[in-house]
């Protein structure tokens, strides 16, 4: 196969399918990558990092080894627009770059205006949904929080990047506190009507923290004050030492407004096969930006599979074939409870001709039976795989 694919966005996507484009077609594809960021920050572990449980350095990887190991060009840069019809990206700094195929996977941004007094003010209510600079300011924010203090986090209405994401959060948030400062408290504020990924399993993590964490449902977060750090919910309004929302979210701004078809207004629609935004030849959108198959969740795990099945049908595509036959996708996602105990939930989805979307396999994948340590090892293995797997 010949041709040039241009990706957008170096995350679990992204860099999956830069690297995968150029080890498959064996370097006769020209890879260009273009990132905002000059490094990887990943989010997986990153709550780790706000538990005081590791360094930043710890999930931060560089772009180097794309370059110099898989002759991918990866270029620094914002991308402005994308012009579907002449086949072309515009960047910030580097003028317009034309494709013969372009991968969006820009991830998620927060929806402007869906809280109100919040837009803007991400030093004073940080979210750190986005791992970089957000991470070490929300660390920082509860290292000087004083012993009885309230950390009050809210999460929005599913679907959210990461499902189980938050509780674990709330989890590690209250494994420091409970070590350093245990007349403190951890107010979960879910917007939801029960807790989204592996209930069983964080009900009992939350138990195990008393009074140090409380978990409220139904909570929808309608504004904040940013200054004085109160959220206001529906019946009830909050005073937290440090307020970390979450905030409603849909597909990065570059897939949202790029006049693809979404679903909700938020979320990309694709064709499974090719991962195509339906009608728009050429455009292809993965990862947390799509709206997802049937108890598909927005992971990194699932990115990943995504930048695998979308590196398949390009190079298909390039040589005249179809895109794909019958793509099986699989997820795993591990969350800490504590310092050690780990949970997971796991899933396989296989794509069904009838319906044009994956569906899940039943009878595979499942929840851990209980916390325990040795998924603990597991965890910081499927890191360190995953992160080797793009970057490497
Ligand atoms: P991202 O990885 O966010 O990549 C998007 C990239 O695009 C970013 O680097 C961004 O800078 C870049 N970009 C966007 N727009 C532009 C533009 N216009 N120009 C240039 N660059 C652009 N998933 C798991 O599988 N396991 C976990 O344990 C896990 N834990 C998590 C914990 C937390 C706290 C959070 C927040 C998430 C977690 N996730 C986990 C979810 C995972 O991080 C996301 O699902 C994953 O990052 C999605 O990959 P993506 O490629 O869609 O987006």
């Amino acid at each position: 196969a010949k041709g040039h694919i241009v990706v957008v966005g170096g995350g679990f996507g992204g860099a999956t399918v830069a690297k995968y484009l150029r080890m498959w077609s064996q370097g006769s594809v020209d890879v260009t990558l273009i990132e905002r960021n000059t490094r990887f920050v990943s989010c997986p572990i990153s709550n780790l990092v706000i538990g005081g449980l590791q360094q930043m350095d710890d999930i931060t990887v560089s772009y180097d080894n794309l370059r110099e190991n898989w002759g991918v060009k990866v270029i620094t840069d914002e991308v402005t627009a994308l012009d579907p019809d002449k086949r072309m990206v515009t960047t910030a700094r580097h003028g317009t770059l034309g494709y013969d195929r372009v991968v969006l996977s820009p991830g998620i941004d927060f929806i402007p205006g869906a809280v109100a007094g919040l837009d803007g003010n991400e030093e004073l209510v940080p979210h750190a949904w986005k791992a970089g600079p957000q991470t070490a300011l929300l660390r920082k924010q509860l290292e000087d929080m004083p012993d009885g203090g309230v950390f009050a986090l809210t999460i929005p209405r599913a679907p959210y990047r990461c499902p189980p994401g938050p509780y674990e959060r709330a989890c590690l948030v209250a494994n420091y506190l409970r070590d350093t400062k245990p007349k403190s408290k951890v107010l979960v504020l879910d917007a939801n009507d029960e807790i989204q990924s592996k209930k069983g399993l964080f009900t009992k993590a939350f138990e195990s923290y008393g009074a140090l964490l409380e978990y409220v449902p139904g909570s929808k977060l309608e504004g904040v004050d940013a200054a004085s750090r109160k959220a206001r919910l529906e019946f009830d309004e909050i005073k937290a030492d440090v307020l970390n929302v979450i905030p409603p979210m849909r597909a990065g701004n570059i897939a949202a407004q790029a006049g693809l078809p979404l679903i909700n207004e938020r979320w990309v629609d694709v064709e499974w096969l090719s991962m195509e935004a339906k009608g728009v030849p050429g455009v292809h959108v993965i990862g947390d930006a799509i709206f997802p198959a049937p108890t598909m969740p927005k992971s990194g795990h699932m990115a990943n599979q995504h930048g695998k099945l979308v590196a398949a049908a390009i190079l298909n595509l390039l040589e005249g074939k179809a895109p794909n036959a019958a793509p099986v996708l699989m997820n795993t996602c591990y969350s800490f409870v504590d310092d050690k105990n780990v949970i997971h939930v796991a899933s396989v989805h296989q794509y069904n001709a009838e319906k044009q979307q994956p569906l899940p396999v039943e009878g595979a994948g499942g929840v851990s039976a209980a916390a325990n340590e040795l998924e603990g090892k597991f965890a910081m293995g499927w890191a360190r795989n995953i992160w080797a797997d793009m970057l490497a």
